[in-house]
């Protein structure tokens, strides 16, 4: 049975979602949670970009042990000795390279011939082979491309030393059957297509991503690239989490193995939105907080007989445990460490006191600790870590009588100094930001805030979200709190606090 590869571009693609905008060390956590994943590839980012995405593509190359770490670069030679200096000291480098091969790429694009493309990618995969063990080559708007030309490049492309051919739907064009057709047509036509292993790279702009990809996978793809929750570009890339456990649920029709270690699902979805404050519906498929939940009564008496009645996942094969009442004020310091291990996290031991803490205030003032309030406690901890600015106290003085509110906020700078504001507004919220912004003293505007409950009931936890704008550029910031008040200001601090860090 063949192995299908997965291909995480969850750092590349998915950081080019609008509005995210990731730390280094945050790049770090997610690509460290992609290695216990078990995701066979970690795209870590675009070298040659910016300096800022060179450095993380060095870092993650120098922590990850057991993922090939890959690089992208366009089709020319700086930007494949970028990647070559970035990924240096990874244990297992790639080079992800490529060029548009469509006529509309090339025309408008490009403004090369189809005959300059073709000397290009003779020419410079061939010299990024002579630099890498590990080349892959993609064949940019692919599915817009002319199938006959495809095919030529393809075979140039494997002759010159890629091992790896990626046939992407970049802008998210195709469906099924024809993307399915593409890769049979491939198979047909190029000659040495059994000497390199063919990859999808499926976008979401009608929502056949995930779909796009299995068609592929049923056609001889065995790499299937995608992102943590579909994040990406416009309407974003194929969902790993979709995919994986649509070729592990259906092995009887794929047959297929993934070598994913799937108990890492829900942990790597709950942290990849957290740092990229992209919240997930409740009915996004495996990984939404209502997938496991049961509503009309004949499905529940059925699942209660026999889970499989209604239940085509088992919730702990993905690290989500099935009782939710989970624990509680008397539960100790070994139960609650033995249960986030079944949760998926491995924690040091500075860690598990630092959380433990954080459970032990929240069973104060909440009944029922579930699975989603530890997975939302563990990344706003592990967020916290790396917060430069941190909310020390503050205090509001609310009066629905009065057109004025007041708010004094005390915050914690990188030197530990605690730095006290306090300021007027017409709302809460508003006195409460005009209070912060006279700390950090920069020019920035608040575009967009949001509340989410991260479970149900009044006692529920808030997940507050803030996005500002900062010389141009979107810092997203997330703060996780009983308190609404209190998460309002954390997300507003950790926004600013990365605006300032740049
Ligand atoms: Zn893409």
């Amino acid at each position: 049975m063949a192995t299908v590869q997965f291909f995480d571009t969850t750092l590349r693609d998915g950081e080019q979602t609008p509005g995210v905008n990731l730390y280094n060390t945050e790049k770090l956590q997610i690509a460290k949670q992609l290695e216990k994943l078990g995701v066979d590839v970690i795209e870590a980012g675009f070298p040659i970009t910016s300096e800022g995405d060179f450095k993380s593509v060095v870092d993650i190359s120098a922590i990850i042990k057991n993922t090939t770490v890959a690089g992208l670069a366009r089709l020319k030679q700086a930007d494949i000795d970028a990647v070559y200096e970035a990924t240096k000291n990874a244990v297992h480098p790639r080079l992800h390279t490529f060029i548009a091969t469509s006529d509309i790429h090339l025309k408008h694009k490009l403004k090369m011939s189809k005959e300059q493309v073709m000397e290009s990618v003779k020419y410079l995969v061939a010299y990024g082979r002579n630099l890498f063990p590990d080349v892959e080559f993609s064949a940019e708007d692919a599915t817009r491309t002319d199938k006959e030309y495809l095919a030529q490049i393809v075979e140039a492309a494997i002759r010159a030393g890629a091992n790896v051919i990626n046939i992407p739907d970049t802008v998210g064009f195709t469906n099924p059957v024809e993307y399915g057709n593409l890769f049979k047509y491939l198979r047909e036509n190029v000659p040495s297509f059994d000497k390199a292993v063919f990859s999808c790279h499926c976008h979401d702009d009608l929502g056949m991503a995930v779909a796009n990809s299995l068609a592929a996978v049923e056609n001889g793809a065995l790499q299937v690239e995608s992102t943590i929750n579909g994040i990406g570009e416009r309407a974003g890339n194929a969902a790993l989490e979709e995919v994986a456990l649509a070729l592990y649920t259906r092995k009887d029709y794929y047959n297929c193995e993934i070598g994913l270690n799937l108990s890492q699902i829900k942990s790597s979805s709950q942290l990849v939105s957290q740092l990229t404050g992209l919240a997930i519906s409740k009915n996004k498929s495996i990984v939404g907080a209502n997938v496991f939940s049961h509503e009309a009564g004949i499905h529940q008496d059925g699942v209660l007989k026999e889970p499989t009645t209604y239940e085509i996942i088992v919730p702990s094969l993905i690290g989500v445990t099935s009782n939710s009442l989970v624990l509680g004020k008397h539960s100790g310091r070994h139960a609650f460490a033995q249960h986030m291990k079944e949760l998926g996290y491995e924690l040091d031991d500075q860690q598990k006191d630092n959380l433990f803490i954080e459970f032990k205030k929240l069973t104060d003032t909440k009944k029922e600790i579930t699975d989603e309030d530890l997975h939302a406690l563990l990344s706003e901890q592990t967020v916290k870590i790396e917060l430069p600015y941190d909310v020390d106290r503050m205090q509001l003085e609310v009066d629905s009588a009065k057109a004025i509110q007041k708010a004094t906020v005390k915050i914690k700078n990188p030197n530990g100094e605690i730095l006290e504001a306090n300021a007027e507004g017409s709302g809460s919220i508003e006195a409460l930001y005009k209070a912060i912004d006279k700390i950090f003293n920069i020019e920035s505007r608040l575009k967009d805030y949001s509340i989410q409950a991260v479970t149900n009931g009044p006692d529920a936890l808030a997940q507050v979200r803030a996005e500002i704008e900062h010389n141009g550029k979107i810092f997203i910031g997330v703060g996780i709190s009983q308190d609404v008040m209190e998460a309002s200001a954390r997300a507003y601090v950790y926004a600013l606090g990365k605006a300032k860090a740049v």
